[in-house]
């Protein structure tokens, strides 16, 4: 059997539709769609180690891109290795393949910029970090071809959509307006937070990296069909178990105070793209508006090898979709270095700060801790107290049923420096 997840970076839900997506979109009846899907955190390293252990970052404790910590014996790799699936992980950006890539399969090779020769000179503008989705896809491609394996599992991901965003000239269908000043004059004088980035120096409109964004998408887009593609004219296509999603998504033109960049738990950075496909078209074409999880997708998968894992925190959504799973009331977040917590339902968000935990970004925070799910300010003492209730309730339950080991990876320079060029540390 194939298993394969793609993870798209920063691509957040209502961005990833039929207008940036078009070719995902057009084969949309294919797959289930979860359109109340939700991460556990808005951030890269954290999100994936919640993908492949099905726990709350409160339990695998990775609260950082700086994060070294060895996959614990429960995450999903693990049992299907030990069940003979050889597996594989391509990475776009390089700190992500040597924090967690390089312990899912044989090691990745290197990010030596191969393919497409008018690309070249771009992807060297990203220092030696980054891979575009044309190369995660091209890899992935060679490792299926090569695989003499019966049992597959392959991760995908790709960064493109994630700052500087990156999609080749004929993607960028849009209007380049200029400025009198900076990018980073206009975010400052603005008071909106993002980290730095070289390109900011750029005398351009705000609207210029929000643009790029959706055609970064768009470039991602057309990669991941020419990918389908290759697995239909292999006929895997209808065989395999495939996961579409996001690690988190992205705050845009000021959203929250934010500029291009993921931070804070509203559901621009929460609520994330979630598309999966069962073998032999089951439940295609479904859409799903019950609450879902990151949570969800380790036991989806053990279940497909008959496992069931007691470590893991969320179900099995085949099993939800025939009606034998839980419906989740809430959906638990946390944030990057543990500044955050939330909570949403269906309606409501309910965010708060971890008391004592210092806002190192310099974010200008919001007054209220009751939001919409569009992100607006709900003055209802009742609901944020029932709220906040169920939150305290849910972490009580995390933590006098945890019991994760910490466990170092390693720690290395390298990943520091490459991090720091990201605008992370
Ligand atoms: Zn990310």
């Amino acid at each position: 059997m194939l298993i394969i997840l793609i993870t798209l970076d920063c691509v957040r839900k209502s961005h990833f539709n039929e207008d940036y997506a078009p070719q995902f979109f057009k084969n949309r009846e294919e797959w289930v769609s979860f359109e109340n899907a939700f991460s556990q955190s808005q951030n890269t390293l954290s999100s994936h180690f919640t993908m492949f252990t099905s726990n709350y970052l409160m339990e695998h404790k990775v609260y950082s891109n700086f994060s070294p910590k060895k996959l614990p014996p429960h995450s999903f790799d693990r049992h299907l290795r030990n069940k003979g699936f050889e597996t594989k992980a391509i990475c776009g950006v390089s700190f992500l393949a040597n924090l967690l890539g390089n312990q899912i399969g044989e090691k990745d090779a290197g990010f030596d910029f191969e393919g497409y020769s008018i690309y070249r000179k771009l992807l060297r503008k990203f220092s030696k970090e980054r891979r575009c989705a044309y190369q995660v896809f091209k890899r992935g491609m060679r490792f299926l071809s090569k695989s003499k394996s019966r049992d597959i599992f392959l991760w995908l991901h790709l960064f493109d959509a994630h700052m500087p965003y990156f999609s080749p000239d004929k993607f960028r269908n849009f209007k380049i307006k200029k400025s009198e000043k900076s990018v980073k004059e206009q975010i400052d004088e603005k008071g909106w937070f993002s980290p730095y980035f070289k390109e900011y120096e750029k005398q351009l409109d705000l609207s210029y990296f929000p643009q790029c964004y959706k055609s970064a998408i768009s470039y991602i887009d057309d990669e991941m069909n020419n990918f389908f593609m290759f697995l239909k004219n292999k006929n895997i296509f209808d065989e395999s178990l495939i996961f579409v999603t996001a690690d988190h998504g992205e705050c845009l033109l000021g959203d929250h105070n934010i500029y291009c960049a993921h931070k804070k738990l509203f559901d621009d950075t929460i609520n994330i793209p979630l598309f999966v496909k069962f073998p032999q078209k089951k439940f295609s074409g479904e859409k799903v508006f019950e609450i879902v999880e990151h949570l969800d997708i380790a036991p989806t998968v053990v279940s497909k090898i008959g496992l069931e894992e007691e470590n893991f925190r969320g179900q099995d959504l085949f099993k939800f979709l025939n009606g034998k799973g839980k419906n989740k009331e809430f959906s638990f977040s946390e944030h990057v270095d543990n500044f955050m917590q939330s909570i949403r339902n269906d309606k409501y968000i309910y965010s708060e700060v971890v008391e004592n935990v210092p806002n190192k970004w310099g974010m200008k925070m919001e007054d209220a801790k009751l939001f919409t799910r569009n992100g607006s300010e709900v003055k209802d003492k009742n609901i944020e107290s029932i709220m906040k209730v169920k939150m305290d309730e849910l972490i009580k339950e995390i933590q006098s049923s945890s019991k994760k080991e910490e466990d170092s990876l390693y720690s290395d320079k390298k990943i520091e420096e490459q991090l720091k060029s990201l605008g992370y540390l």
